[in-house]
C-alpha cells in the first residue's frame, strides 16, 4: 500500500495542476487545426480549407491536402479564419493598472514590486485580445519590463512573448523622465535609469541596458503629449545624441525605437538609423520621402486619441495634444499612400489594453485595406523587431501563434475586435474560449487531480479537505 502511495506521489510531481513552467514546457504533442479559411499575410490573400499542423511549440505544415497523423489532438476551426498571432510594436505593458495611469506621478504612489504585479493582468489581457507578441516600449519604473519578460517566459504568468526596452533613454525633464513632482524630492534609482544628456551619456545608458538583457532601446526625440513639463513640439535629444544611441545600440546587436512627434525630431531620427519612429504625428513629405528611402518604420497610433480626450487627464496634457490627432491621421494616410513601411503599435497602456484591436479600423478608415492593416500587425511588425523568421506569419517552422474570428476580417475588419481562439506557441491561452478550449490540457488537469486525490487518499486525508480540493479544481478550471 505504501509503495503504491510513493509511485503515485512520484507521478504527479511531474503532472501538477497549473504550475510554473508549465506554458514554456509544452509537451512534444501533435496537434492538427482545421481552419475554415486562413489569412496568408506573407502573400496578401485568404485560402479555404486549410490543414495547420503542429508539433510542440511550432507549426510543422500547413496545407489543403495536409494529413493528419493518427494520434493526433484535432481542433476544429472549419467555421473561422485563422490569423497569425497579432504583434503590436508599442506597448506598455509594466506600467501598472491603466486605470491609475492617466497621471504619470501616480508611479511615485506605489513600489515597483506593486506595479509589476498589477502589470500581470495588462500581459494576460493583452494576450486574450489576440497579441501573441508586443515589442514594449519602455517603463517609468526601470526593468519592470524585463522582469514581466522573463516571467511570462518561464511560464509564471500568461502574458505575449515581449520584447522589452528596460527604460526610456531621454534628457532630464524631458519626454520620458519622471517629471511634475517638487525638485526638491529625491527619484529612486529605476525612476531615472535612462536620463542622458551627452552622446557620451546616451552610450553609457544602451551599454547599461544591454547589460540588463533588454531587446531593444527606446529613446525620446522630442517632447511628449503625457509628461509635465514637455512640449510636443520641441526637440530633445540632438542628431549627436540620436546617432550615438543607434551606433552604440548596433555594437550590442539591438535596434533603436525613437518618440519623435515634431517634423526635425522624426527626419533627426531618421537620419540617425532609428528602425522604427514612434507617433510621427507632425511628418511631412520630406520625411515621408526619407523613410521610404531610410527603409524606417513608422508606428502610429491612431486609435488612442480616443482615450487622451475621452478619459480625465491632466490639463496640461490635453493643451500638449491639441491638433495633433488630426495632424496624425491625415499624416498617416499620406504614409500609406506614400509607401512608407508601417508597423502596428497602439501605445497601449493609454487606452485600456483590451481596446488595442481597435486601431485596425481606424486604420482601415485612413487609408489601409484591411489586409495592409493585418500584415501591419504581422509579418511587418515580425520584420521590424527582427524575427521574421520565429512569428508573423502561417508558415512551417514558425512558432504556432495563432488566432481565430468568427468572421470575414478581409470583408470586416472590426471582426478583429472579437477574438475568439488565441494560441501561443500551440498552447491554447484561456478557459474563455468554449469549446475550442484545451480538451487535452483540461483532461490533464482533471488527471492530476484525480492523482492528487488518490494521493490524499493515501495520506488518509478527512473528506473535509478533499472537498476543499474539488473546490478549488472547479474554480480553477472552471468557474
Ligand atoms: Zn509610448
Amino acid at each position: 500500500m505504501k509503495l503504491r502511495c510513493l509511485v503515485l506521489a512520484t507521478m504527479i510531481t511531474g503532472f501538477a495542476i497549473g504550475t510554473p513552467g508549465q506554458q514554456s514546457a509544452a509537451p512534444e504533442i501533435v496537434t492538427a487545426l482545421r481552419a475554415g479559411h486562413v489569412v496568408d499575410v506573407e502573400n496578401g490573400r485568404v485560402l479555404e480549407k486549410q490543414v495547420i499542423l503542429l508539433r510542440g511549440k511550432k507549426i510543422t505544415a500547413i496545407g489543403s491536402d495536409v494529413k493528419i497523423p493518427a494520434g493526433a489532438m484535432v481542433v476544429d476551426l472549419s467555421t473561422k479564419t485563422v490569423l497569425p498571432g497579432l504583434i503590436d510594436c508599442h506597448t506598455h505593458l509594466a506600467d501598472g493598472a491603466q486605470k491609475e495611469n492617466a497621471d504619470p506621478t501616480s508611479q511615485l504612489k506605489k513600489t515597483a514590486s506593486q506595479v509589476v504585479l498589477e502589470s500581470a493582468v495588462n500581459a494576460r489581457v493583452t494576450l486574450e485580445s489576440g497579441f501573441t507578441t508586443v515589442r514594449d516600449a519602455g517603463v517609468y519604473r526601470a526593468l519592470n519590463d524585463v522582469a514581466l519578460r522573463d516571467a511570462i517566459n518561464k511560464g509564471y504568468i500568461v502574458g505575449p512573448r515581449m520584447f522589452v526596452a528596460g527604460a526610456y533613454i531621454t534628457i532630464t525633464g524631458g519626454a520620458g523622465a519622471m517629471t511634475g513632482y517638487a525638485p526638491d524630492i529625491k527619484l529612486p534609482w529605476d525612476l531615472h535609469y535612462g536620463e542622458a544628456n551627452s552622446p557620451w551619456e546616451v552610450r553609457q545608458k544602451v551599454r547599461l541596458l544591454a547589460h540588463d538583457g533588454v531587446d531593444q532601446i527606446k529613446v525620446l526625440s522630442t517632447g511628449a503629449v503625457l509628461t509635465h513639463g514637455s512640449n510636443p513640439n520641441s526637440l530633445e535629444f540632438t542628431p549627436e545624441e540620436l546617432q550615438a544611441a543607434v551606433d552604440e545600440a548596433r555594437n550590442f546587436g539591438l535596434r533603436v525605437m525613437v518618440h519623435a512627434h515634431a517634423t526635425a525630431g522624426i527626419k533627426n531620427a531618421i537620419r540617425a538609423g532609428a528602425a522604427s519612429i514612434e507617433h510621427a504625428e507632425l511628418i511631412d513629405d520630406e520625411a515621408i520621402a526619407l523613410a521610404k528611402d531610410h527603409g524606417t518604420y513608422l508606428d502610429m497610433d491612431i486609435y488612442d486619441e480616443e482615450c487622451i480626450q475621452g478619459e480625465s487627464r491632466p490639463e496640461d496634457f490635453l493643451e500638449h495634444d491639441r491638433g495633433l490627432a488630426e495632424a496624425q491621421r491625415r499624416n498617416f494616410a499620406k504614409a500609406v499612400k506614400a509607401g512608407v513601411k508601417m508597423a502596428f503599435g497602439t501605445d497601449s497602456g493609454v487606452c485600456p489594453y483590451e481596446y488595442s484591436v481597435r486601431q485596425f479600423a481606424f486604420m482601415v478608415k485612413y487609408g489601409m485595406t484591411p489586409m495592409q492593416a493585418i500584415q501591419s500587425a504581422t509579418i511587418e511588425a515580425a520584420t521590424l523587431i527582427g524575427k521574421p523568421e520565429q512569428f508573423g506569419s502561417i508558415h512551417a517552422g514558425k512558432f504556432a501563434d495563432l488566432i481565430a474570428v468568427d468572421g470575414d476580417p478581409i470583408a470586416d475588419i472590426r471582426q478583429l475586435e472579437h477574438v475568439t481562439f488565441v494560441m501561443k506557441e500551440a498552447w491554447p491561452t484561456n478557459n474563455r474560449f468554449e469549446p475550442i478550449e484545451p480538451i487535452l490540457l483540461r483532461l490533464g488537469r482533471q488527471r492530476a487531480f484525480l492523482q492528487q486525490r488518490k494521493r490524499a487518499r493515501c495520506r488518509g486525508a478527512p473528506r473535509r479537505r478533499w472537498r476543499l480540493e474539488r473546490w478549488t479544481y472547479r474554480k480553477k478550471n472552471v468557474g
